[in-house]
């Protein structure tokens, strides 16, 4: 039979698998059992509203069977089974768990690394079983088909397939063990107390019964007696199948009965991720309707996170059987990054699962687990800053995207898990801590906008800000200005714009000051509006800058942040969404005193002055010269 190839990117993996040396080979059985309890899952699902599956919950059941004298290890199921097609593509493929997606964008060192750190930990499913088998052999019928399939592949190059009988619906996955060497001891996967061993190690929780053949050695009665009269006993092996894990998934388990430690290897092993999540979540329920329920923050984003691909939700289980894979309205949006377990025996199971989407009862759940996942932010927040830090750093954008959404819907649920770099402080700040270390004479809650903290610590506008001493709040996310917009105040403490025309700090002396200095110096800022040709709406004289010449701000509802956020986007008309744009002069400065001198000496030089120091402050704001050569140009002529 022809040899069919396995994908590029499954051969590289597969030789990662075969060529390195795993410290933890052990979790193959793991990712076995794990496969056979997803599809019985699959097909118990079915049973509820399909009567033709024929089966009871009850004969659900994955079969391991050794044989030690052949070196060979069997591990069945009578799941939903995989059809001809579904064996090409569930197992000729492996880029669909993405881990290799993830691996490409490290560096070669980095990656071999990566690989085996992920294989060590949580393994890569179906493939590690190339780990302690030369041949792997799949045999498999699906639900619903006429006939089986067998599939076959010793790793290295490529695997066959080919019509198979197989009487029941379900899957044998065959593995002819390695032979051993002088360091590597294979023939002990055939082993039954190893097996049971491994069973009891990673898939006690399985919820399906794991059959095994067990030996027992008992004493029996020989028949014969001793000189004595005494029943002579000998010791007999008996073989015997039996379940041996406990059933008992994780998440219905105490606190005592599984740590914290077991549920953050479960977190592991069922999403694929290497790092230990930020919070463990648990939840007993019990009243209008009962669940208990198994949350967890990662500590990362998985690498589709903030793309289209990635799916939220939830696990949802009914009675032990799992109803959905990912139920979305389980979690609000803006907390769509948790992972986890819900299982309610309240849930009505033979509601189909459009209707299941609009249940009260997964409604009252979900509010549940809202306040639940709120509560454990904030407690980390202030009881675990280093590691709510890590977990804002990765998902604090979604945390401001809820806050925006939904007109707002959410703000009060997460304005007080939000954190800002702070200009002054040098570390990131809550509201909360920001407005308690406001001095009573601070009217507002300040806040700059730049692509980076140190930017945003820098603007020219910030200089009189930061000489009365206040702090600064860096906005450096799409959506931090936004939520200043929905959010307008704080516990009475409105923002303001370090880049708005009025802050708020000066006195009506100073403000009468700086209007006489505005009508004394009309001539000159007339000349410059001339002079800049129309490309800001007002030019005004500043009391807001101390050692820079001069800055740009804007009037109005749109700011040049916002600006630059909707120019971005496709389909927006940039002339509508133009901010209104006002260069402060600092009339000081020397470079303005120049500037005024040479209206009356060179007016020429004087313009060409005024260009340069609007593109200054266009430079400083973060808008870069259109035509950096005519700018070039523009300076030039100045020397
Ligand atoms: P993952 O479990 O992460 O999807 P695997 O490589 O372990 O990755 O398995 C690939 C796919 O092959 C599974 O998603 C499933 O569709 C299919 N599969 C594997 N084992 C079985 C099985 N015992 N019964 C039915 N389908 C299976």
């Amino acid at each position: 039979m022809a040899k069919k190839q396995f994908k590029a990117e499954s051969k590289r993996l597969l030789d990662l698998m075969i060529h390195s040396i795993y410290t933890n080979r052990d979790i193959f059985l793991r990712e076995l059992i794990s496969n056979a309890s997803d599809a019985i899952d699959k097909l118990c699902f079915l049973s509820l509203t399909d009567e033709k599956v024929g089966l009871d919950r009850s004969d659900f059941r994955i079969r391991i069977t050794a044989d030690k004298e052949r070196g060979v290890l069997m591990v069945s199921d009578n799941g939903i089974g995989m059809t001809r097609e579904e064996m090409e593509s569930n197992l000729g493929v492996i880029a669909r768990s993405g881990t290799l997606a993830f691996r490409d964008g490290l560096d070669p060192a980095q990656a071999e690394k990566a690989g085996i750190d992920m294989i060590g930990q949580f393994g890569v499913g179906f493939y590690s079983a190339f780990m302690v088998a030369s041949t792997v052999t799949v045999v498999s019928r699906a639900y619903g088909a006429e006939t089986g399939s067998k599939w076959e592949s010793d790793g290295a190059d490529g695997y066959t397939i080919a019509e198979f009988d197989r009487p029941e619906v379900g899957t044998d996955v065959i593995l002819k063990l390695k032979p051993d060497t002088e360091e590597d001891c294979f023939s002990v996967y055939a082993q039954p107390w190893k097996l049971q061993e491994l069973v009891k190690k990673y898939s006690d929780y399985v919820r399906w019964p794991i059959r095994m053949d067990v030996e027992r050695t008992e004493k029996v009665d020989t028949g014969e007696k001793d000189e004595n009269g005494v029943p002579r006993m000998d010791w007999k092996t008996v073989v015997e199948e039996q379940t041996v894990n406990s059933m008992v998934p994780i998440w219905q388990r105490s606190k005592k009965e599984a740590s914290d430690a077991d549920c953050i290897a479960f977190y592991k092993e069922k999403f694929r991720d290497t790092e230990d999540p930020v919070a463990v979540i648990r939840v007993n329920a019990e009243g209008m309707v009962s669940y208990r329920c198994l949350l967890f923050v990662p500590a990362r984003a998985p690498y589709d996170y903030y793309t289209r691909d990635y799916v939220p939700g939830l696990r949802l289980y009914s009675n032990g059987v799992m109803i959905m894979e990912k139920c979305a309205d389980l979690l609000p949006e803006c907390f769509r990054f948790v992972r986890g377990v819900v299982d309610s025996p309240d849930l009505s199971l033979n509601i189909s699962r459009e209707l299941l989407q609009h249940d009260r009862q997964l409604k009252l759940i979900a509010a549940n687990l809202e306040k639940k996942i709120k509560a454990e932010l904030q407690r980390l927040m202030e009881c675990d800053r280093e590691k709510y830090e890590k977990f804002f750093r990765v998902f604090g954008a979604q945390l401001k995207y809820g806050v925006v959404g939904d007109y707002g819907m959410k703000k009060d649920l997460l304005t007080d898990l939000l954190l800002y770099d702070s200009a002054r402080e040098k570390k990131l700040v809550s509201l909360k801590e920001y407005v308690a270390a406001m001095g009573p004479e601070q009217k507002y809650i300040y806040f700059a906008s730049a692509e980076t903290a140190e930017k945003a610590a820098r603007l020219p506008q910030t200089e009189q800000v930061r000489a009365h001493g206040y702090d600064i709040l860096c906005f450096i996310q799409d959506a931090d200005e936004f939520v200043a917009e929905i959010l307008g105040e704080y516990q009475g403490k409105r923002f303001c714009n370090v880049a708005s025309q009025d802050l708020g700090l000066e006195t009506d002396e100073e403000k009468a000051q700086a209007e006489k200095a505005q009508e004394e110096n009309r001539e000159l800022l007339e000349f410059v509006q001339k002079a800049v040709d129309g490309r800001v709406e007002a030019v005004k004289a500043t009391r807001k800058l101390k050692s820079h010449a001069v800055c740009l701000s804007s009037e109005g509802e749109i700011t040049l942040e916002m600006e630059r956020y909707f120019h971005g986007m496709p389909g927006v008309d940039p002339k509508a969404m133009r901010a209104r744009r006002v260069l402060e002069l600092n009339l000081e400065h020397p470079a303005v005193r120049a500037m005024d001198q040479a209206r009356n000496t060179d007016p020429q030089r004087a313009e060409a002055m005024a260009r340069v120091l609007l593109a200054q402050a266009e430079l400083m704001a973060g808008f870069p010269p259109e035509d950096p050569s005519a700018y070039s140009e523009l300076v030039c002529t100045l020397f």
